[in-house]
C-alpha cells in the first residue's frame, strides 16, 4: 500500500463521491419508474447532474457525505494498490462505479443498465489501454475471457434459482468479471467466492436480527462489489 497514492485516492474519491451524488439520486427508483428528477422536499426539479442541494428548499439530495466518504475510502484503498501501474485508472474507474451502483441497488434493490451497460466499454477500453501501455495482451485477454465467465455463472445461478439473482446481478457480475479476470483466475475465484461468503454472513445476521426472512429478496450487488473489492486488494500482480 503506497501511502502516497491513497492519500491521492481519498482526495479523488471524496470529489467522485460528490459527483456521482445526482446521478445516484435521479436513478434511485424502482424498477420502470422514470427517473427521479425532482425533490423530494418540495418537488422542485433537480436542474444539475452535479448538484448537492434543491435549488429550492435547499434540502440535500441523498445522505449528506455518505457517498463522499465511501468514494473517499474506496478509492484510497484502490490507488493506494493500483497507484503507479498502468492499471490504476480502469481500476479507480470500477471503484466510482461500484459505489454508485451498491448505493442504488441497497436504496432500491436494482442495478441500472444505464450504469452496468456503459460500464462495459469503458472498463474495456482503460483495460486496453493498460495492456498496450503495460505490453500486457494476456492479461487483457483473461479479464474478457473473466467477464464472460463470471456473467455466464450468475446466468447459469438465476436460471436455478428464479427470484434470487436478477438481471443487474448478471450484468454487473460481467463487469466486475472484466476487472478481477485482470488480474488472474485465483483472484476472479476469490472476489466471487468471498461476495457469497459476505451474503451469506449478512443474510443469517440479519435473519438472526428478524430483519428479514429466509424467503426475503436481498440485494446482492454490494456484496459481489465487497467481496471483488477484497479480492483486489490481497490478490496477486
Ligand atoms: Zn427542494
Amino acid at each position: 500500500m503506497n501511502a502516497v497514492w491513497a492519500a491521492a485516492g481519498l482526495v479523488v474519491g471524496l470529489l467522485a463521491g460528490a459527483a456521482i451524488r445526482g446521478t445516484v439520486f435521479r436513478l434511485s427508483v424502482p424498477s420502470g419508474d422514470p427517473e427521479r428528477v425532482t425533490c423530494l422536499q418540495c418537488s422542485a426539479p433537480t436542474r444539475s447532474r452535479l448538484a448537492l442541494r434543491c435549488g429550492q428548499c435547499r434540502s440535500s439530495l441523498g445522505t449528506p457525505l455518505a457517498l463522499e466518504l465511501t468514494t473517499g475510502l474506496v478509492l484510497a484503498l484502490l490507488l493506494g494498490r493500483f497507484g503507479g501501474q498502468p492499471d490504476v485508472v480502469a481500476f479507480g474507474f470500477f471503484g466510482v462505479l461500484g459505489v454508485a451502483l451498491a448505493a442504488i441497488d441497497i436504496a432500491v434493490q436494482r442495478l441500472p443498465d444505464r450504469l452496468t451497460l456503459p460500464a462495459y466499454p469503458i472498463l474495456i477500453v482503460l483495460l486496453t489501454g493498460a495492456a498496450i501501455a503495460g505490453h500486457d495482451f494476456a492479461a487483457l485477454l483473461r479479464a474478457l475471457l473473466g467477464g464472460l465467465a463470471l456473467a455466464g455463472a450468475f446466468l447459469l445461478l438465476a436460471l436455478l434459482r428464479p427470484g434470487q439473482i436478477g438481471g443487474g446481478d448478471i450484468k454487473l457480475a460481467g463487469v466486475t468479471g472484466l476487472a478481477l479476470g485482470w488480474l488472474g483466475w485465483p483472484t476472479l475465484i476469490a472476489g466471487a467466492a468471498f461476495g457469497f461468503l459476505l451474503a451469506g454472513i449478512v443474510g443469517v445476521a440479519l435473519i438472526a436480527a428478524r430483519r428479514i426472512t429466509l424467503h426475503s429478496a436481498m440485494c446482492f450487488g454490494p456484496f459481489l462489489l465487497g467481496g471483488a473489492l477484497v479480492a483486489m486488494l490481497v490478490g496477486g500482480r
